[in-house]
């Protein structure tokens, strides 16, 4: 079954797709979720998924948990999976798959099953 697009004024928009109804009684009906989705597969335009987050976005963080104090990218949070593109780069001796640490540049090889594995990781801070 098809998700409902969650905006809350999605109704209110005046299209020929959201129509529902015998002729001189026509309604607008909330749309499905299409192919073009947006915020997560919640919303059927980019308008609607601006409507819920004025309406609901502080909530939704507040119950989520707010950020409070600033991250910061360590050595030990800052490992991530990259593939090399470049076959010229492979045929002088550079790994396809390999971790690269955004913080200190420092790379090391992986192995395609370490970079298909998506639980595999070097990272060990937050
Ligand atoms: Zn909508």
């Amino acid at each position: 079954m098809s998700k409902l697009c969650q905006g809350p004024s999605c109704h209110m928009y005046d299209t020929q797709d959201r129509k529902r109804g015998p002729k001189g009684n026509k309604r607008n009906i909330t749309r499905t979720v299409g192919q073009y989705s947006y915020g997560n597969n919640n919303f059927c335009t980019l308008t609607c998924h601006n409507d819920w987050a004025k309406e609901n976005m502080d909530r939704a963080i507040d119950y989520i948990g707010r950020l409070r104090e600033p991250k910061a990218m360590t050595p030990e949070n800052s490992w991530q999976k990259r593939e090399n593109y470049y076959t010229w780069q492979r045929e002088n001796g550079e790994p396809r798959y390999y971790y690269r640490n955004i913080c200190t540049n420092e790379q090391r090889p992986l192995t395609e099953s370490q970079y298909n594995d998506t639980s595999y990781t070097l990272n060990t801070g937050e």
